[in-house]
């Protein structure tokens, strides 16, 4: 597949001179996350209508994806799920034009798929045998499950008390697990002194710069699926954050490629754990980056990440577009997925509970309006959670 993919670059940035994504890299000199850059001015000969009937996953935008000398993407089919209209939903909230983008139908049933199909492809392309992660759940089955595509290693590392089917779906793909007493934190650092010195690839969330790129599809397919428009509101919960920027970074390149207005941007709204909601509270102190939140616990597993290293990036996107930062607690959360599942018979993870939880909140305060467009992203699927309604 084609792309007009060019260079790294820092996201800060720090003035570090462009990287060579021709070997292995990881953050930039100064630290931050890296970057991929694509030649977007040669890109504007690419017409957005060249989409029709090309591959329903996220590979049908290989132009802007990461990818050198027309190689081929380790895929099983991600992306390109349903804009599902939900009008009992947003009948029930007064809303006319709401709009679930449901990501519990990707492979390994979260949109980690979208990260991992990213990263793994460009492991492979750069002859990484062994790959390691620290997860807190659903990204260590989608790192799994790309690996044995790929016919490569997984390490996982993860929090010791993580849910039961996170650690047999690894197992399931053939990924060897580690679990580690503590948090995705402690996890990172494990799985550092464990794989650094034997050479593994590390695929942490933003310390390798490929897992956005998967994650910024949904900003595309947000657009393509809205034909050519985009929300009034996008409510996302977020742990480390990629999908965020991801997206931010999205409707920035669609803007360059000519493909939609070059202002109206969505207001982004960041949804959190009341039991861990670093992000929420650097926003709200008007911080750039964010504390680490101590003693971090929440149902939602996705949720429970106390220190991101692209925090800066998230806080930018909220900020600048003008959107909002909302912390949720669990038993709002679990209501949440019941509401979804029972009014448009979704399968939504706590994280999907808390997103729309927080728009309840943004209705109630005024801030979102009965006719504006909103799409809630449900970011994985129920069935890995459900010993959360057993104790209801
Ligand atoms: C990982 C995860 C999140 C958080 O995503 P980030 O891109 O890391 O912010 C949200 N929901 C689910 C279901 C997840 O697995």
């Amino acid at each position: 597949m084609s792309s007009y993919f060019t260079h790294l670059e820092c996201s800060v940035p720090c003035g570090a001179p462009a990287t060579d994504p021709r070997t292995v890299q990881h953050l930039c000199v100064c630290g931050a996350p890296l970057m991929a850059r694509y030649d977007l001015a040669a890109a504007r000969g690419w017409s957005r209508d060249s989409l029709a009937g090309r591959v329903a996953s996220m590979w049908r935008y290989h132009e802007v994806m990461p990818l050198l000398d027309d190689e081929a993407p380790v895929t099983l089919g991600e992306g390109w799920t349903p804009m599902v209209p939900a009008p009992r939903l947003g009948a029930a909230l007064g809303l006319s034009r709401l709009f679930i983008k449901d990501e519990s139908l990707n492979p390994t049933n979260s949109f980690k798929a979208r990260g991992l199909s990213a990263a793994v492809t460009r492991a492979a392309h750069l002859g990484a045998t062994v790959l390691s992660i620290p997860t807190a759940g659903n990204a260590g089955n989608a790192l799994a499950a790309y690996a044995a595509r790929a016919g490569m290693d997984a390490r996982v590392f993860m929090p010791r008390d993580v849910k039961t089917p996170f650690i047999r779906e690894c197992e399931l793909y053939g990924a060897h697990v580690t679990l580690v007493d503590g948090l995705i934190t402690d996890a990172g650092r494990v799985a550092a002194e464990t794989g650094t010195p034997l050479g593994w690839y590390d695929v942490s969330t933003l310390k390798e710069p490929y897992r956005i790129e998967g994650k910024k599809t949904m900003g595309y397919e947000v657009a393509e699926q809205l034909g050519w428009t985009l929300p009034d509101w996008i409510i996302y919960p977020t742990g480390g954050g990629t999908g965020m920027v991801g997206m931010w970074k999205a409707f920035a390149e669609m803007s360059a490629l000519g493909w939609i207005d070059p202002v109206k941007r969505p207001k982004m709204v960041t949804v959190q754990a009341s039991g861990c909601a670093p992000i929420i509270r650097a926003f709200e102190a008007g911080a750039e980056k964010a504390a680490p939140w101590e003693n971090a616990h929440t149902v939602a597993d996705g949720l429970r990440v106390p220190r991101a290293i692209g925090d800066f990036l998230v806080l930018r996107a909220v900020r600048d577009s003008g959107g909002a930062a909302v912390a949720v607690d669990d038993a709002d959360m679990v209501a949440g997925m019941l509401d979804i599942g029972r009014l448009e018979g979704v399968s939504a993870a706590p994280e999907g509970g808390a997103a729309l939880h927080a728009l309840r909140t943004l209705i109630a305060s005024g801030r979102v309006a009965p006719d504006d467009s909103v799409v809630l992203f449900n970011t994985g699927g129920a069935l890995k959670y459900l010993d959360v309604l057993e104790t209801r």
